[in-house]
């Protein structure tokens, strides 16, 4: 069959890899002039340092065939991700553990008296959190949570924790013991040559053609069997609806001879720091030597029409809209939607190829036992 790809970041890629072994033919289109999608890496011109584009991106997961699969593309390395925080005039580990908790308050608490000094701290009056703010202050108490949650929250969403449900902070986010990595995953690691190479490599099979520099127009789909269509889900309908909203960040870029920061990213947590991070590429990459060293300063902000989309808000209004838009996908005919942006939600890498694999399973068992092909293998609500 003739496959048409939209988008060719993990979710394009990976599903046309999978279908072209098959032996379909597929085409893969992407507006942007590389490939990659927002995992995009390149090296920096000036000091050679690999960039992660839109920024940083850590490859972390718990899914086997996941992990053996970006192994047949890339060679990659360990890495584990140490975020420090700058907050009320001091350095501190993330996320919250012992060191944390020690450096804070002054003390030298060991595991069981750190539980029991947060939970003196808690405010056991609150039952049922239903916000954010509810649930930090009934699991962590208020010195913390002003520390470390609530002025990055407010920043990273643009609204007060009050505003946000309480699922969105994890049911006791504090860890009572040195372990200062981030990810709890088995498997971490980053790609030697940076993701941009991996997808390449995932990409690089007779039975595919990639057009960059190309938008999606309806004939593409006309002249395909199906089409897989991992972008915006709104954007498909031209934003007839409306626009689902997001997020966006903007970069801004600069440089400085040597080490800027010690360490890769270093979070912002008081509410008067416009930026929620910096990043210093090079310390993604900590197997490469480099003198100069590129820094990306980082602003959230509500994302217009023209803004990238970063980050789905999926609040009440926007799932509102969302089923509305589901609706719609439903009635179409010969395209899935797949990805961050086709299924409106946030994906970590892993989860992405996991479903991009799925996808292109789903399609080939429908298509040999010929059953209709749905418009979401993964519903996004
Ligand atoms: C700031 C940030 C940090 C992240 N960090 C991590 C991390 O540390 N670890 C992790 O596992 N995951 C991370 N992720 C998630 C990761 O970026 C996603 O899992 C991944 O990008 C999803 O791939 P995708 O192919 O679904 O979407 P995308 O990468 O967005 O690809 C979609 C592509 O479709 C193209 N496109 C859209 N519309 C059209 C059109 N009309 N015509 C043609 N082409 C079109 C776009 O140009 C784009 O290239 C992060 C995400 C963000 C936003």
């Amino acid at each position: 069959m003739k496959i048409l790809l939209v988008g060719a970041g993990l979710s394009g890629a990976v599903i046309a890899r999978e279908l072209a072994e098959a032996g379909h033919q597929c085409r893969v289109i992407d507006a942007r002039s590389h490939i990659a999608g927002n995992c995009h890496t390149e090296r920096d011109a000036d000091t050679g340092v690999m960039m992660h584009v839109y920024g940083p991106h850590i490859f972390h997961t718990d899914d086997k065939g996941v992990w053996d699969y970006v192994n047949r593309f890339a060679r990659f390395l360990p890495f584990q991700n140490r975020v420090k925080t700058t907050s009320q005039g001091r350095v501190y580990s993330l996320p919250v553990n012992l060191l944390t908790i020690n450096q804070f308050f002054g003390t030298t608490l060991r595991p069981d008296e750190a539980r029991a000094f947060i939970e003196e701290k808690a405010d056991t009056s609150i039952t049922d959190p239903q916000t954010f703010e509810e649930q930090a202050l009934r699991f962590v108490g208020p010195e913390l949570y002003e520390a470390f949650f609530k002025g990055y929250t407010e920043k990273q969403w643009g609204c007060s924790p009050t505003e946000l449900p309480a699922s969105i902070l994890k049911r006791l986010p504090v860890r009572f013991n040195y372990d200062d990595n981030y990810f709890f995953h088995r498997f971490q690691g980053m790609p030697e040559d940076g993701y941009t190479a991996m997808i390449a490599a995932i990409l690089d099979h007779p039975g595919i053609t990639v057009e960059l520099d190309t938008p999606y127009v309806p004939q593409m789909a006309q002249e395909a069997d199906h089409t897989f269509w991992s972008g915006p889900l709104d954007g498909y309908f031209d934003y007839r609806l409306g626009h689902l909203g997001y997020r966006t960040l903007d970069f801004e870029r600069f440089t400085y001879q040597g080490d800027y920061q010690g360490c890769a990213v270093m979070n912002y947590g008081d509410r008067d720091v416009p930026h929620t991070r910096i990043t210093e590429h090079k310390h993604f990459s900590p197997w490469e030597t480099h003198e100069g060293s590129v820094c990306y300063r980082e602003y959230s902000r509500a994302a217009e029409p023209d803004d990238i989309p970063y980050y789905p808000i999926r609040m009440v209004e926007e799932k509102e809209l969302l089923a509305q838009y589901v609706r719609l996908a439903e009635d179409s005919q010969c395209v899935t939607f797949v990805g961050r942006l086709g299924t409106y939600r946030y994906l970590d890498m892993d989860v992405t190829i996991r479903e991009a694999l799925d996808t292109a399973l789903y399609f080939k068992e429908s298509i040999s036992s010929k059953k209709p092909i749905l418009a979401f293998v993964v519903p996004p609500i």
